[in-house]
């Protein structure tokens, strides 16, 4: 079987680069899809409370047989719930629906234009932390002055930030700004959500390479050193997605798929993003 590399986090803590990723996954087709990811070889999951399908993640782990320490587990806390109590009723709800004693990542899904103070939930997370319930703690959609803040004003360093990342928004800058303060870079719709799949220059690399497309850009973020988790519903996609570890990207491939950089995002900009589910 195709053997997926580690990453070794800011505190020691292994992550695989590749993962598969739930959002999107309606609650009734979860534990379906999680179950074949499993079986395919995925050992690293990206849920959220937002997603609405933690317990059916759970579902899928408990019936796979494997021993819940072999998959790395991420989940990611609501945007209603950033008060400090609230961010620990929560984080014990993802354990209790995923049907797991501890999470091996926690993430502050948004900084939240309008409320601007993710300090006190971070504070929550690094309860939790310190109590060994989740081996490691980041955010998400966080810009480097979202984690200037956390620096100057909390303990514990984010492990990883969790941002949009593909062909057509590479971010450059920030991804230099997380290396540079230790953080992992987590890159979410990976493919754009299928978007940059018909670019003509990403075509001519994957019939270059005999490679699909969607494979050539996640080979380019797994060179750059990205975490991926690509999501897909369809068990054909996600075996291809899975095996991009037998070819290799010259530089200048690289390049070619960096150059493609518009700025462009799919989601929303985490600078004046603020939506706050009741
Ligand atoms: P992706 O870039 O992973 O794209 C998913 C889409 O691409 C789906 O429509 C899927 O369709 C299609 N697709 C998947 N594989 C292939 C393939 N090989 N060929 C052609 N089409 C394909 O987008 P996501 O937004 O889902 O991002 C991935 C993960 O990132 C999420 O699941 C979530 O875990 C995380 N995320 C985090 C966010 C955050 O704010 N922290 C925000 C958004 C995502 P199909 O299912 O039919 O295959």
């Amino acid at each position: 079987m195709t053997s997926i590399p580690n990453i070794a986090l800011n505190n020691g803590v292994a992550i695989p680069q590749l993962g598969f990723g739930v959002f999107q996954i309606k609650p009734d087709e979860t534990a379906e899809a999680v179950t074949e990811a499993l079986r395919i070889g995925y050992r690293h999951i990206d849920t959220a409370q937002m997603y609405q399908n933690e317990k059916q993640v759970g579902q899928a782990i408990a019936r796979s047989g494997l021993d819940p320490s072999e998959i790395f587990v991420t989940s990611k806390l609501n945007n209603n719930r950033q008060s400090f109590d609230d961010a620990l009723r929560a984080f014990d709800q993802s354990l209790v629906d995923l049907g797991l004693d501890r999470l091996d990542l926690f993430l502050i899904h948004w900084p939240l234009a309008t409320i601007r103070d993710y300090t006190e939930a971070w504070r929550a997370l690094e309860r939790v932390y310190s109590e060994g319930r989740t081996r490691a703690i980041g955010v998400s959609n966080f810009q480097p002055h979202h984690i200037r803040k956390l620096r100057a004003e909390t303990e514990v360093p984010p492990a990883v930030n969790q941002i949009e990342v593909h062909p057509y928004l590479v971010q450059d800058e920030l991804c230099a700004f997380n290396a540079e303060h230790e953080i992992a870079t987590e890159a979410w719709s990976p493919i754009a959500q299928g978007l940059v799949l018909d670019d003509p220059a990403i075509l001519e690399l994957a019939d270059r390479h005999d490679r699909t497309p969607a494979q050539v850009v996640l080979r380019w973020h797994i060179q750059l050193g990205n975490i991926v988790f690509p999501k897909s519903s369809n068990p054909k996609r996600m075996q291809e997605n899975f095996e991009i570890f037998d070819f290799e990207l010259s530089d200048t491939d690289l390049g070619m798929i960096s150059g493609l950089d518009r700025n462009e995002r799919t989601g929303p900009d985490p600078d004046v993003f603020d939506s706050v589910p009741s």
